[in-house]
């Protein structure tokens, strides 16, 4: 008998709005800084210092005052004596006075009573260059206004401003701000645990050979692959076949886990018995959701010893499994590491040959994107059967084929959700087609 089992027709977005209200954002973590790439700070950062800490030289030349180089050039350049050298990193040196200069290195601090740089090319060093410590004297062939050349003190960085927000998603630019303010770790939202549950009595592992009415199990791969993807640890638990007590003994060994994501055992006809093991479990709502592929899929909550376990079941079919991933686990990792847009990255194309759409659900069309004329175009990968795979390889994109239309014509513009960018595409597609 099934408890707590309701069959809903609903929208996409219907379902992430389902989901994501009941997926929670995960707590956060201290980790060194490398390991934090596209996680989400859980603090604001502020600045301990001032970046940079002192005035240095924007390029390699003579520290000097604006003011003595008044009238230079190449004709009549104005001769200083050279009183000292600064290398990036050097601590001690001397100050300059009025008609005095210090030859310095890109980085190196700003000596006292100098406000301005002039760059070698702008001086006759090429014919005077003694070594070092030997040269007295340079010629100044161009003038300079005060702070020319000159990296400011703070000027990036202003000591005990906030530099990041909590809420930020830390990209190598983060990370390396981080850096320089001295930090070797953060704290950050941490990622989900996600454990992947195949099901179904046809499936051997990977490394099994295929006996009558097996398959491979690719689920598993794709989905692990898809949870890399996006930020989160995939916790594989291998095949639950079809039988109530090697599903519940796999669930159990992912009940820790931040989420747990099923594929197969979802569809209405299913002699499956995975949708009574997870009613058993706790509450499962198996939707029959407007879009093509991926109509059944179902969500829910298992109840495990410390809480409760998001449950997503995808359905079981290999295109389905990852058109419905993208559009609901992936959300879903994505809220709980903290993130706030969810939307995949998707542009607006001119499609290139007609797609019908006979029972009005949205079509996720795979296609191949690429860019004519200044404009970007999609075609169809070929045959598009939810079990065809490689249709998944060959596309860069999911054309959406809107729902309750009789579908687009050739040359119609469609939205794509891009699964790569199509700049990498042209040299796959040169390489096996
Ligand atoms: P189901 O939703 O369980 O009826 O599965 C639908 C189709 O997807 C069937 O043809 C299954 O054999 C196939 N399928 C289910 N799970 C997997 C899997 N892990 N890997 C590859 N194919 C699968
Ligand atoms: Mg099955």
């Amino acid at each position: 008998m099934l408890r707590n089992y309701v069959k809903l027709m609903i929208s996409v977005e219907e379902a992430v709005e389902k989901i994501l209200g009941l997926i929670e954002v995960l707590d956060p973590e201290e980790k060194p800084i490398l390991d934090c790439l596209e996680q989400v700070l859980a603090e604001d950062v502020y600045s301990g210092v001032s970046i940079p800490p002192l005035d240095n030289a924007a390029m390699d030349g003579y520290a000097v005052r604006a003011e003595d180089t008044l009238g230079a050039s190449e004709t009549s350049p104005v001769v200083l004596p050279v009183v000292d050298e600064i290398a990036a990193g050097c601590g001690a040196y001397k100050e300059i006075n009025a008609g005095t200069c210090i030859r310095i290195m890109t980085g190196a601090p700003l000596p006292k009573g100098a406000n301005a740089v002039v760059p070698f090319e702008d001086t006759d060093e090429k014919e005077h260059r003694l070594p070092l410590g030997e040269l007295s004297r340079i010629g100044i062939l161009s003038e300079v206004r005060s702070g020319t050349n000159v990296r400011f003190r703070g000027e990036d960085i202003q000591e005990g401003v906030r530099v990041l927000a909590n809420g930020t998603v830390l990209r190598p630019a983060e990370i390396g701000v981080l850096a320089s303010l001295g930090y070797s770790s953060a704290m950050v939202i941490r990622r989900p645990v996600v454990s992947i549950l195949a099901t179904g009595d046809e499936l051997v592992e990977v490394d099994q050979s295929l006996t009558a009415g097996k398959i491979h199990n690719s689920n598993t791969y794709t989905i692990a692959a898809e949870v890399l993807r996006y930020g989160g640890i995939p916790l594989i638990l291998g095949v639950g076949g079809d039988s109530v007590e090697a599903l519940n003994e796999k669930i159990d060994q992912g009940l820790f886990s931040d989420m747990l994501i099923t594929s197969g055992g979802v569809s209405l006809g299913n002699y499956d018995v995975v949708k009574e093991v997870l009613t058993n479990r706790g509450e499962i709502s198996l939707w029959t959701i407007c879009m093509k592929p991926g109509k059944p899929s179902a969500f829910g909550m298992i109840t495990s010893g410390n809480g409760k376990l998001p449950h997503l079941g995808l359905p079981g079919n290999p295109v389905s499994t990852m058109v419905a991933f993208e559009q609901f686990a992936r959300p879903a990792i994505l809220k709980m590491m903290g993130k706030s847009v969810f939307d995949k990255p998707s542009i607006e194309v001119i499609i290139d040959e007609d797609v019908r759409n006979t029972d009005g659900r949205r079509i996720y069309t795979r296609v191949i994107v690429t860019k004519r004329g200044g404009e970007y175009h999609a075609r169809l990968t070929g045959p598009q059967g939810s079990g065809i795979l490689t249709s998944m390889v060959w596309a860069n994109g999911l054309a959406i084929i809107p729902e309750n239309t009789a579908g687009v014509r050739e040359g119609d513009r469609v939205i794509v959700q891009m699964l790569n960018w199509s700049e990498d595409w042209i040299v796959k597609e040169e390489k096996l087609r």
